[in-house]
């Protein structure tokens, strides 16, 4: 039987498509005509450049998850004579993210926003690239058991577990629990703050946060890279996408962001993934696995890179990191508990409404306050999100207040 080049083409919705991953993946796309065709793209509030993409990629649908901004959007696509259907709100999200003529679903919403259409795409059976860590951090077995009934493929794309997936044996699937694997080691660039004092921490700004010395991202990740709670979080995403406990994951610190991790199996053999911190790589392998595609990333030089350092993080003055294995061994809901404060005070403090030292303390009055239980069913993720949300609120209040009284 022939087959016409069109009808492998694989139709694609991207979720968050105006943030560093969507804009990222748009660029990866572009690259492959042949390959995929761009279905829907999604964004929060950001009209103009929502309307610049679906110019340049003609989705059968766009969604604005505030409605105010799909009007807006709706307006300036007529204007445009663009025949693009405007969706909005969740249930517009979980359209998209379920369509029949969708393959594969990028889910690069930041945080917990991005919770119910990336599970709808893997109860749809999609294939499910995972760049929003948030939910998976919240209800990971979730995702998991989602993954196995309905058969849908979940591929990571942060940096980190994309490497340790493509280090994992071949025929490896989200979940599993492989005996040959020892250890697994997650690297981490350990932030902008990577060398400052704790007297310095304590004046850090939202700018100063947001400069990553190797990779450029969202706000929200780039204060929790400089916090440590990214790696905090990328240690629970590891332990639901490899099968592992934190005992079997090491976290290292190492600057130069070229290896992006390591598997280590039992006869000694460590297998590592390198590469320029691009998230393009990533991606491109995430969306033609298990085939392989030009990404735009160029070569790797060595003998320009000539050194890789590596060093334990310090969770005396990166707390975050403590507090992260302190909810992944309590299980059940504290992680969805610390990954709710931690959204709470990272915003206050780009808000500038608390220090950047505050940040981990919002986050453990929440979870001392708040007792984690075992049932971890999307209703009771759902609520203990909020009732986290709402509670970390209060601190973060009473931190500004108090912090007013002193300056005045
Ligand atoms: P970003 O802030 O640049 O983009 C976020 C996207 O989500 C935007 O398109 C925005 O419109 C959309 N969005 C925000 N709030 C929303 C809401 N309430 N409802 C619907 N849509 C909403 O973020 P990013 O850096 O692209 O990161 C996206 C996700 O990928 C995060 O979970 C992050 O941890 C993860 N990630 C990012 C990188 C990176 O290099 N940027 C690397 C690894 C993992
Ligand atoms: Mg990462």
């Amino acid at each position: 039987m022939t087959t016409t080049k069109s009808a492998s083409i694989q139709g694609v919705t991207l979720l968050g498509a105006t943030g560093s991953i969507g804009v990222s993946t748009l660029d990866v796309l572009a690259r492959h005509p042949d390959r995929f065709r761009v279905v829907a793209l999604t964004a929060n509030t950001q009209v103009e450049r929502l309307v610049e993409q679906c110019q340049r990629f003609r989705p059968e649908f766009a969604v604005m998850q505030d409605l105010a901004a799909a009007r807006e959007l709706e307006k300036r696509l007529r204007g445009e004579r663009l025949a693009v259907a405007v969706l909005s709100g969740i249930e517009g999200l979980n359209t998209v993210a379920t369509l029949p003529s969708v393959h594969t679903v990028m889910a690069a919403i930041v945080g917990a926003a991005g919770l119910l259409p990336a599970l709808a795409a893997t109860r749809a059976g999609k294939r499910v690239l995972l760049a929003n860590k948030e939910p998976l951090v919240m209800s990971g077995h979730l995702f998991i058991e989602a993954a196995r009934s309905s058969g849908a493929a979940l591929l990571p794309v942060d940096s980190e577990h994309n490497a340790i997936f493509q280090c994992m044996p071949s025929g490896f699937r989200a979940g599993e629990s492989r005996a040959e694997v020892r250890r697994i080691f997650l690297t981490g660039s350990g932030g902008p703050f990577r060398g400052w004092s704790q007297e310095a921490l304590a004046t850090a700004t939202p700018e100063q946060a947001c400069a990553h010395p190797n990779w450029v991202m969202g706000r929200k990740i780039s204060v929790d890279s400089a916090t440590l709670m990214n790696k905090g979080l990328e240690l629970i995403e590891a332990c639901w996408l490899f099968g592992v406990t934190p005992a079997h994951i090491e976290i290292v610190i190492h600057p130069q962001s070229v290896i992006h991790s390591l598997v280590e199996y039992r006869d000694g053999s460590v297998l590592a993934q390198l590469g320029h911190p691009d998230m393009r790589t990533p991606i491109a392998h995430a969306l033609a696995w298990p085939e392989r595609i030009d990404s735009g990333v160029r070569s790797l030089n060595l003998i320009d890179i000539a050194q890789l350092n590596f060093e334990r993080p310090d969770p005396e003055r990166f707390p975050c990191l403590r507090l992260a294995y302190q909810a992944a061994e309590a299980g059940g809901t504290a992680p969805a508990i610390l990954n709710a404060a931690n959204e709470v005070a990272v915003q206050a403090f780009l808000d500038r409404r608390i220090g950047f030292t505050g940040i981990p303390g919002v986050i453990e009055e929440t979870l001392a306050r708040l007792p984690a239980s075992a049932d971890v069913q999307l209703e009771a993720i759902l609520v203990v999100d909020a009732q986290a949300r709402k509670l970390a609120d209060s601190f973060v209040a009473g931190k500004a207040r108090r912090s007013q009284q002193e300056a005045g």
